[in-house]
């Protein structure tokens, strides 16, 4: 439940406020709004200690929240939360786009893909240091080696980084190196790591699944917001079902339902979500029209070399050309790239 409290709360009355439900065994989340401040109490039955706070002279109302997840529900919050990236607003008006390749390889190579990403349109450089790859036989990623390429990328074309931390012990210099921290697919549900990324102060793109429900990728996002970190990006990257003509079929329906459900971002990931690189730009268009806060999309200079996901990269030059076919889907709905 979250407790909506009287104009004039003092700094002490919070405090007070604060003690008490950490006494009651709950978490107080506070967010101080321009016109009030929301406090919520978070945890398990926090509803059965209601009557503790009706009686409080600060509070104005009470509003219980019926969602399992709560600081991730629109219950909780009306607005859409824009997550600002060294300037980058996701979850606004504008369509940001992070894109780059699959795995980072070489670092003239990372640096061409960087400018040429740029010069496109992208906001955020994308590549994988750490790769969770199906084959233990698979290129596994440079590890520190390709989180330092990226910061070289970054800072030749000032393009933000996001890149994956796949385990506790990668986090601290993941988010040394990058301005997002990625938790992919195959860890959604890896709650220790949830935990300790919750308290970063990174942001964190937050990839669904292969078998996870919306419910339970809200959840996931609850997890590290339970922590404390609420810079949450959501990415719909695919689910598996019965269909094979592609990798995995891209669930657009998650992102109206994610709007009404959440408050937070949710971009679209069409390259895992159809494994082929014709089918990107179609997807891409569609995930815009369907009301997504971005892309993310993997390019390659030469995908044929790729030491992961060739098939479903693009060339630069189509890249640019989808960004200018995105411009004008964008617009047609109201935002901007
Ligand atoms: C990736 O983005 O590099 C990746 C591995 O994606 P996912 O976790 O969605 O498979
Ligand atoms: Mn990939």
């Amino acid at each position: 439940m979250f407790l909506t409290l009287k104009k004039g709360a003092t700094k002490s009355q919070l405090e007070h406020l604060r003690k008490k439900i950490n006494g009651l065994g709950f978490r107080a989340h506070i967010s101080k709004g321009a016109k009030k401040i929301v406090v919520g109490v978070i945890g398990e039955n926090a509803i059965l200690v209601r009557d503790t706070f009706e009686s409080m002279e600060i509070v104005d109302f009470i509003t219980p929240i019926s969602k399992p997840y709560k600081l991730a529900s629109r219950e909780f919050k009306k607005e859409d939360t824009i997550i600002n990236v060294n300037g980058i607003k996701i979850g606004g008006k504008q369509i940001v786009v992070m894109a780059g390749p699959c795995s980072v390889e070489k670092k003239d190579l990372l640096i061409k893909i960087a400018r040429e990403i740029k010069k496109a349109g992208a906001r955020i450089l994308r590549g994988g240091a750490f790769k969770p790859r199906t084959s233990p036989y698979s290129f596994q990623g440079l590890g520190e080696k390709g989180l330092k390429y990226l910061a070289a990328a970054k800072k030749i074309t000032g393009l933000s980084i996001v890149t994956e931390a796949m385990t506790i012990e990668q986090v601290k210099i993941v988010e040394k190196y990058s301005d997002i921290i990625q938790i992919g697919a195959r860890n959604v549900q890896n709650f220790d790591l949830l935990k300790a990324v919750g308290k970063s102060r990174k942001p964190v793109l937050l990839k669904r699944g292969i078998a996870t429900t919306v419910k339970e990728f809200l959840m996931s996002a609850e997890y590290i917001m339970s922590q404390g970190n609420c810079n949450i990006i959501l990415c719909e990257r695919g689910i598996r079902t019965f269909e094979q003509s592609t990798r995995f079929t891209l669930d657009l329906n998650a992102v109206p339902v994610i709007k009404r459900l959440s408050h937070l971002p949710i971009i679209i990931d069409p390259s895992h979500g159809t494994g082929v690189r014709d089918y990107v730009a179609p997807l891409s268009k569609a995930a815009i029209a369907v009301g997504a806060d971005g892309l993310m999309i993997e390019v390659h200079s030469k995908p044929e070399e790729a030491l992961s996901d060739g098939p479903q990269s693009l060339l630069p030059k189509d890249f640019f050309s989808l960004m200018e076919e995105l411009k004008k889907v964008a617009y047609a709905v109201g935002r901007e790239i």
